[in-house]
């Protein structure tokens, strides 16, 4: 029998189309007794699904779903005593809830590309109609997270289908922003 990947539960059924006009809302975590509340102004953008081993996935899924939005436009509501930062060695500082280990908020606060935005797992929110993923990064990394090199051909015909376009990095938009970053620091690239 062939191996079954989980791409993500949100995602299995089909991608179900987000709404243009979503106007942001509360993430919740995953805790039955005082969640984590935490409140995004507007609406989330590059959603995509993240197979990177230090995203937060829900149990089972290979791939997160994972968006920013600008720091700024980010507030907790309640109980942020619960949160903690799960690497603050890494670029994302990734704020999770110490008892059911959502990831909440990462911001990006060091000197980088993504400075001043925060990621977020748009799944969390207590409303519907987030915009939806529209593709697939770091996809060749979910083998180092358990899923067999096999399986990967299957996991890329899947992610096509769901209209996911898979890539082993980010996604060229968000690659060129990244590449620009760093041509402007290192001054080979003037400011037009
Ligand atoms: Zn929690
Ligand atoms: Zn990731």
């Amino acid at each position: 029998m062939a191996y079954q990947v989980s791409i993500h539960p949100a995602l299995d059924a089909g991608v179900k189309k987000g709404q243009a006009n979503f106007g942001g809302g509360t993430l919740v975590c995953a805790c039955t007794s005082r969640p984590v509340k935490v409140a995004i102004k507007g609406t989330v953008a590059h959603n995509h699904a993240c197979g990177c081993t230090k995203c937060w996935k829900p149990k089972g899924a290979a791939f997160s779903v994972v968006a920013v939005v600008p720091t700024d436009n980010v507030t907790v509501l309640e109980n942020g005593d619960k949160l903690a930062v799960v690497d603050k060695d890494a670029v994302i500082l990734r704020h999770a809830c110490k008892e059911c280990g959502v990831h909440m908020y990462g911001p990006v606060e060091r000197d980088h590309a993504f400075k001043g935005l925060s990621f977020v797992h748009p799944e969390r929110f207590q409303e519907a109609g987030w915009p939806e993923p529209t593709f697939a990064a770091f996809v060749s990394s979910i083998i180092e997270s358990g899923t067999p090199p096999s399986a990967m051909a299957g996991v890329r015909s899947r992610l096509g289908e769901l209209g996911l376009t898979p890539y082993d990095c980010l996604n060229p938009t968000l690659m060129d922003v990244l590449a620009t970053f760093a041509a402007k620091k290192a001054g080979t690239l003037k400011e037009a």
